[in-house]
């Protein structure tokens, strides 16, 4: 119900880049010492420290299509919004840090979003054969993760990487490529929420075709 609501907020821009221009991006040491101190570290299969060298997943396709998506919390009607953000501060108990509304107003917007974002990214799979998309953060399909008790993914099929955890700066992805800026809660009061996805494709895809898709 409330994906059929988020879709009139979201914009999206969608940027082809070559695998060339994307491995400009790649920069593990620094991304991989940011999620060192998330505290989802080692907790989510689909985050580092990965059982694989992480720029070989990206090797293995030959286009990417960097999927920018943003949501002006202004924009959305007060009910619609609180009900969305008490459906994932219900779900994801650990988002809320309980000093400020603001901030449980946007990670709970966030996270509402980023499931609405995943399901149209997963779609995209369907529609294009020969692509896997790349979702923007870490693996929300299990409440807990199985890596908690380092036992194997419930759902190896679904489970899907994000450029964050490849080692990706998504920041000088977004500036660069996108042409756009992240605003993350912890500095200033953020006027919009984003998500940084993407596809890799070994097809050559037309970008209106994805945002298509997306934007149906
Ligand atoms: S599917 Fe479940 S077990 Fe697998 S990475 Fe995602 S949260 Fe963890």
């Amino acid at each position: 119900m409330l994906r059929c609501f988020m879709i009139n907020y979201v914009s999206y821009k969608i940027n082809p880049v070559s695998l060339e221009d994307i491995t400009k991006f790649y920069n593990p040491l620094v991304i991989n010492k940011f999620c060192s101190e998330c505290t989802k570290h080692n907790k989510v299969w689909s985050c580092p420290p990965l059982p694989f060298k992480d720029i070989d997943y990206i090797s293995k396709y030959k286009y990417c299509y960097i999927i920018h998506s943003k949501v002006y919390i202004k924009a959305i009607p007060s009910n619609i919004l609180s009900e969305m953000v008490s459906h994932a501060l219900k779900k994801y108990t650990d988002i809320s840090n309980g000093k400020d509304d603001f901030t449980d107003i946007f990670n709970g917007l966030y996270y509402s979003f980023r499931e609405f974002n995943d399901s149209k990214i997963l779609q995209l799979e369907e529609s294009f054969t020969n692509s896997i998309a790349l979702v923007s953060g870490r693996c929300l399909i299990c409440s807990t993760c199985t890596r908690e008790t380092n036992t194997p993914c419930r759902y190896p099929e679904k489970l899907r990487y994000s450029l964050e955890g490849l080692g990706f700066d998504v920041a000088g992805i977004v500036e660069n490529i996108v042409g756009e800026k992240i605003q993350w809660s912890s500095s200033i009061r953020p006027e919009y929420v984003t998500c940084v996805s993407a596809l890799l494709s070994s097809d050559d895809i037309d970008p209106n075709e994805i945002l298509n898709k997306l934007t149906k």
